[in-house]
């Protein structure tokens, strides 16, 4: 269905270009969608396309968070939806975590159609739409979330999250992991498991790990937790970008 020839030095970018264009024709993502792709395209550009040592020891650390939760939870924007909708729903059967729309510009079409689209990428049940409960701290549209879903949950992992809502969910105690390409942007910092990497890599190697990791004791999983250094991480990131990864 795309026109991308493969052997483009471009391919992925292009790609996941077209992907969100489609999202954005099936009433799955956002045009604000559109911008947030542009800005998350330059920062991988700027890191080299590829998930570096540090990303992939952040997304350890997030199989590990996920495995030990009570209530994980995984939120799933328009971008996520039409990126990564079948990875998704493998991450949350890898880990027993429940599915949750959740949309900084929330319209019921729009819940509506992202919850569709991830049942027709094998999800049996999508949270998000009862919208019964609210993050303390924002306002009113922006706060929803299920009672029985991202409200309860102690893990959740928030995908190009904005900024605002990553803080209120911290807030809360809720132990967050991100994904942004952006080392510098507030959800990251207010991650406590901020994995610096395009979603469209970072969840499939959540995945990986969380499967490879699926025989560790509570106190394996722990240690791998403990290991892990957010700081570092960013920092990691941030100097890949200022000291650039040679001619591409
Ligand atoms: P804030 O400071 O509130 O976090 P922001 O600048 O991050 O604001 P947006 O532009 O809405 O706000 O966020 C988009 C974020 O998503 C950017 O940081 C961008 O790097 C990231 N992003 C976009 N596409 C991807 C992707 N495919 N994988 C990972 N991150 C992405
Ligand atoms: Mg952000």
């Amino acid at each position: 269905d795309v026109d991308v020839p493969e052997d483009h030095p471009r391919y992925e970018s292009l790609l996941t270009r077209h992907r969100i264009e489609e999202g954005v024709e099936k009433g799955i993502t956002s045009k604000q969608g559109l911008i947030a792709e542009g800005r998350g395209e330059a920062f991988d550009y700027l890191l080299g396309e590829e998930t570096t040592e540090s990303a992939d020891a952040a997304a350890r650390a997030a199989a590990a968070h996920l495995l030990l939760a009570r209530h994980p939870v995984l939120s799933v924007n328009g971008n996520v939806a039409a990126l990564v909708p079948g990875e998704m729903v493998e991450l949350s059967e890898a880990v027993g975590a429940d599915l949750e729309v959740n949309l900084f510009n929330r319209t019921e079409e729009r819940m509506e159609a992202i919850a569709a689209h991830l049942r027709e990428h094998g999800a049996s049940d999508v949270k998000g739409l009862a919208a019964d409960a609210s993050i303390p701290g924002l306002s009113h549209e922006r706060a929803k979330v299920d009672a029985d879903g991202i409200y309860d949950a102690d893990v959740v992992l928030v995908p190009l999250e904005d900024g605002d809502r990553a803080a209120a969910l911290a807030e809360m105690g809720k132990t967050e992991i991100v994904v942004d390409l952006n080392p510098m942007s507030r959800s990251a910092r207010s991650a406590a498991v901020p994995i610096i990497d395009n979603i469209l890599r970072a969840v499939p190697n959540v995945t990986r790990h969380a499967r490879d990791l699926a025989d560790a004791s509570d106190e394996e999983l722990r240690d791998v937790v403990e290991s892990f250094d957010r700081t570092a991480a960013l920092a990691a990131a941030e100097r890949r970008i200022r000291e650039g990864v040679g001619d591409r």
